[in-house]
């Protein structure tokens, strides 16, 4: 069974689209961000610098390092945390929604504090700090996942439910028994629509009930009304940005966690209910159906 055709990467099976190769791009510059880390509550400095041709977002501290991949992924309670042999890095999603929504197929991010800086809760001031410095070209094609059959995940109540498609759409809906929230939906075409306006801007929330649960799990020790929208039953601890700004932000929650398989999923995607460690599973899967599409290129060949 292949669940998926893998194209870009060196030695990757045969490609099944026609359109327009993309090439890799990197930043042309360095830039830096420091600000406190959403959880952990630490002071937290990112410096994201241009890496060669597949390379992919790898974040490092000294002699420590891990890859932006899913199978790296440790811990998704409230956020998306990556680690290797002791190494971790706290809530990577927001930077990671900013380089793949910016177009950023390779970085090295240097990581002071273990954690990603909250900045105001959104990808905004990163995709701004990306686009100051622009981007490079590279030589080598992005490696683009399309896949060739419906991919769905679930768990209890939500699903994510992907079918074969020439780009990467993401609808979200989110449904929440809450008078403030309600059910609320997004769509989102990777590339087609303005993500540094549309999407990165919209911020992270949390309702006024779950703080302290999430305070007493050493969660959110860095949150504060200047980097999370609160949530009261009757009121919202800031003007939104959109109308629709928490969904948006589920959105970008998703392009974040999925830029974590190391290029873009060509695929109708339909998100419901789904949080981190969904999106992560989902990535998973999409890694395991590129695995065994390399170890059968000669099955697909014949049968193609
Ligand atoms: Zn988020």
């Amino acid at each position: 069974m292949t669940i998926l055709s893998v194209s870009g990467a060196k030695g990757a099976a045969d490609i099944a689209r026609e359109d327009a190769v993309a090439f890799q791009m990197t930043l042309a510059n360095s830039v830096k961000l420091s600000g406190k880390g959403l959880h952990s509550g630490r002071e937290t400095v990112v410096e994201i610098y241009p890496a060669p041709e597949n390379t992919g977002i790898v974040f490092r501290h000294g002699l420590h390092m891990v890859s932006g991949i899913a199978s790296n992924v440790i811990d998704t309670s409230r956020g998306t945390t990556i680690g290797f042999n002791g190494f971790r890095v706290l809530t990577v999603e927001h930077l990671m929604a900013a380089l793949r929504g910016s177009g950023v197929d390779n970085a090295y991010v240097e990581v002071v504090g273990g954690e990603t800086p909250a900045l105001d809760g959104s990808a905004a001031p990163y995709m701004d700090a990306i686009g100051s410095v622009g981007l490079v070209e590279q030589d080598a094609e992005r490696r683009c996942f399309t896949l060739t059959e419906p991919i769905c995940v679930r768990r209890k109540d939500s699903f994510i439910l992907a079918v074969p498609a020439s780009e990467m759409s993401i609808t979200y809906v989110m449904d929440y028994d809450h008078p403030m929230i309600g059910s609320q939906t997004s769509a989102y075409v990777l590339g087609k629509g303005d993500f540094a306006k549309e999407i990165a801007p919209a911020r992270t929330f949390v309702l006024y009930e779950e703080v302290a649960g999430l305070l007493d799990r050493e969660l959110a020790k860095g949150g504060n009304l200047d980097n999370v929208i609160v949530i009261w039953p009757d009121r919202m601890s800031s003007a939104l940005r959109f109308p629709d700004e928490l969904v948006r932000h589920k959105v970008m929650d998703i392009v974040g966690d999925l830029a974590l398989v190391g290029g873009i999923v060509n695929a109708e995607i339909l998100a419901v209910r789904s949080g981190h460690a969904l999106n992560i599973e989902f990535a998973k899967q999409v890694l395991r159906g590129v695995g065994s599409a390399k170890r059968a290129p000669r099955a697909r060949e014949a049968t193609g």
